[in-house]
């Protein structure tokens, strides 16, 4: 099978969850344009982690993947657990490469143990705080067990973050409903400071509930080490029906009152909507739950990034999996997930 990595947005995102499904059913592909539609085409070194972390658990033969290649090739093995090591040697994102092998690990009915090593709070990928307070409690309903720590933070340019996962033998599945966020149980915010002095992390958790009417004492301080200098400003929205993460990374040059009045817009706005999925956790549940036991939600707009994941399950006929949506007119799209064929 050819993979053509122009399509959708042409991003990595494609390469990311071809390598997943490859895995997963077996299907040997053939990687071409990688990445066509990025100012830096091709393979970076986040990009090849996840074709290397993808091999190691499958013992896959792969040719011509190296950082630049806009072509490669990929041929999957068994699938096993174990332990290993990821280490992306940048800042490159250690949460998009355990999602590239998280699921075919889960579904593997083996115990693995993986350490990754990078970034753990990049802008324009899931931060740590999100991998495992909105998005492993939801695999977990659909009963695949997975922990994850985070033991250092990497920020760009230095990475050098450190995250263990855990994964256990997987449960049974029940499909998920997401369409109301339910009523709300707590919220709360965690500013993370590495290198970074804590009085920035308090007044951001401090300006974030006074924007949003939360109580005094909602937010905490995290201080931890790492090679870098960074600063992440987390809001967990935590509804009956599942827990929503938001986050802001402090920038140099920017106030800490300005990161979290950022943050308060973009948390309020999507409140308003009444959604129960924001729109990273939308795209990032598709997979779940097309592999799993379906299942229903209300999102805002779906993005580039979404319509391009539903097309990249289609190009894996095998899989069978069925994706609908629909507007309902009042800033919520309704999406349905069918339930994999042989359940
Ligand atoms: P590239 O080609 O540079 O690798 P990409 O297409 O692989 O880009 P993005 O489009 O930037 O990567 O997004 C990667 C993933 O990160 C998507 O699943 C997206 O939903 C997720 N993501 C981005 N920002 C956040 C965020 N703030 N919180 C949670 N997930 C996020």
């Amino acid at each position: 099978m050819q993979i053509d990595g122009a399509r959708g947005e042409g991003g990595g995102q494609i390469l990311r969850t071809s390598l997943t499904l490859s895995v997963l059913t077996g299907q040997p592909v053939s990687f071409v344009n990688v990445r066509a539609g990025r100012a830096r085409p091709g393979l970076q070194r986040q990009h090849l982690m996840a074709v290397t972390a993808a091999a190691a658990i499958c013992d896959a033969d792969v040719e011509g993947a190296r950082v630049g290649a806009t072509a490669f090739t990929f041929t999957p093995g068994a699938l096993r657990g174990g332990e290993h090591v990821f280490d992306i040697g940048s800042a490159g994102s250690t949460s998009l490469v355990l999602q590239t092998v998280l699921l075919p690990l889960a579904l593997s009915g083996a115990t693995a143990r993986l350490t990754l090593v990078g970034g753990t709070h990049n802008p324009m990928a899931p931060p740590f705080e999100f991998i495992e307070s909105a998005f492993l409690p939801l695999l977990a309903r659909l009963g695949l067990h997975v922990k994850a720590r985070l033991l250092r933070a990497g920020f760009y340019p230095a990475g050098g973050g450190r995250v263990e996962v855990e994964i256990e033998p997987h449960g049974p599945a029940s499909a998920l409903n997401l369409t109301e966020p339910g009523p709300s149980v707590r919220r709360r915010a965690r500013a993370l400071v590495a290198n970074v002095p804590e009085h920035v992390g308090r007044r951001e958790v401090d300006t974030l509930a006074d924007r949003l009417g939360w109580p005094h004492g909602s937010g905490e301080v995290q201080v931890l080490g790492g090679p870098g200098q960074g600063n992440a400003l987390t809001a967990f929205l935590e509804n009956t029906h599942g827990t929503e993460v938001f986050t802001a990374l402090g920038e140099k040059g920017v106030r800490a009152e300005e990161v979290a009045a950022r943050l308060a817009d973009q948390i309020a706005a999507f409140e308003r909507t009444g959604a129960a999925v924001g729109e990273h956790l939308a795209d990032q549940l598709l997979l779940p739950l097309a592999l799993r036991a379906g299942g229903v939600f209300t999102t805002t707009e779906p993005s580039l990034h979404f319509t391009t994941q539903v097309e990249t399950l289609t190009l894996f006929p095998s899989l069978g999996s069925r994706v609908s949506r629909r507007d309902l007119g009042d800033g919520r799209w309704h999406v349905e997930v069918a339930a994999p064929p042989a359940q």
